[in-house]
């Protein structure tokens, strides 16, 4: 059987190469939004994210999301994005289980 390349991407917290399935993206738009992107398909610069809220806060610590999105997210972007990562990680995680039990 052939096996199919699952595409990688890195966190930018902990710098581990995960299944891009795996990760949460973070969305930089065209209008200078700085988004949670759980459908992976707004346009815009990307950075991604382990689905775990220490990965998150190690970003909000390190700016890694600065560095990623190649944009400066200030601290209330930082805030508003971690009570949508906290609703996306248990979404996330619900997914995630619908996935395994497939
Ligand atoms: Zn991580």
């Amino acid at each position: 059987m052939k096996q199919r390349k699952v595409p990688l991407r890195k966190c930018v917290a902990c710098q581990e190469m995960m299944p891009k399935k795996q990760l949460i993206r973070v969305v930089r738009t065209p209008e200078e939004e700085v988004l949670i992107d759980l459908s992976g398909k707004k346009s815009g610069r990307g950075a991604y994210l382990c689905g775990k809220e220490a990965c998150f806060r190690l970003a909000q610590k390190n700016r890694s999301l600065d560095r990623a999105l190649k944009a400066q997210v200030d601290s209330g972007i930082y805030e508003q994005l971690a009570q949508d990562f906290l609703r996306a990680e248990d979404e996330f995680l619900e997914a995630q289980k619908r996935v395994d039990n497939e």
